[in-house]
């Protein structure tokens, strides 16, 4: 597919706008060098806040786009198998059925993105990410503290 980055368009502009959106570009590269990773909203993958894993979108703060490249393409028609379902984390496409996918309610179509295998994995390194910050966190130390100092 082709990109447009909306370049042609900035040709049109006059000049004092064409400066207010330079500085606005600043911003936004600015913006992605202070927030190297990105989080997509669709399939939760933390990918590096480019071009290459986002296609553009000048109104966004970060000049990017808020689902990855990967999500948008799988999300156009006939990308899809029949009775076949791919998982977001390893990509691999596998049987769209509970022994693969878990329920989820709340999520479109009630598959889970993730295949079972992933979404154990994934689950398992959050709960360690979790936890990492839970020790970390001043607030967290605090509390041990002061359970340490007045037992239940
Ligand atoms: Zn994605
Ligand atoms: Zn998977």
């Amino acid at each position: 597919m082709e990109e447009d980055d909306g370049l042609w368009r900035e040709q049109l502009l006059p000049d004092r706008l064409r400066q207010d959106l330079a500085q606005h570009k600043r911003w936004q590269e600015a913006f992605r060098q202070a927030h190297p990773t990105k989080v997509c909203t669709k399939c939760g993958e933390t990918l590096p806040r480019t071009s290459e894993h986002y296609y553009r979108d000048a109104a966004r703060g970060d000049g990017l786009r808020t689902i990855c490249k990967h999500c948008e393409s799988r999300a156009k028609p006939g990308i899809t198998l029949p009775g076949m379902r791919r998982c977001g984390r390893c990509h691999q496409w596998k049987p769209a059925t509970w022994a693969y996918f878990r329920h989820r309610a709340r999520v479109e179509g009630g598959w889970d993105s993730y295949c079972v295998e992933c979404r154990r994995s994934y689950n398992h390194d959050d709960y360690r990410k979790r936890k990492a910050i839970q020790n970390h966190s001043p607030l967290a130390r605090l509390i041990g503290e002061s359970a340490a100092r007045h037992p239940v």
